[in-house]
């Protein structure tokens, strides 16, 4: 039986690319515990993973809708994970 993986979801490709480009800038990171992604805060790195986009944007992409992908992402992340205990 042939199993194909499809790639159906251009977004979610997209989201993942600008997930990995916020972890390599160090503007979000990984909850060790729970997996959950956490925004740091830290406008230079922010900076540093807009950078990234408009000079390194994915196939397909302009620099500044990449640019735009990073900030969507971003938005959509909170700075602290959601199954940490608040006062951690
Ligand atoms: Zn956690």
């Amino acid at each position: 039986m042939l199993m194909r993986k499809e790639r159906r979801s251009a977004i979610r490709t997209l989201r993942g690319w600008a997930i990995s480009v916020l972890q390599e800038t160090g503007a979000i990171r990984e909850c060790e515990e729970h997996g959950w992604m956490q925004d740091r805060t830290d406008p230079h790195a922010h900076q540093r993973a807009f950078d990234v986009a408009r000079q390194e944007p994915p196939d397909g992409l302009s620099g500044t809708e990449a640019v735009a992908e990073i900030e969507d992402v971003l938005a959509s992340i909170g700075d602290t994970c959601p199954e940490c205990p608040p006062d951690c």
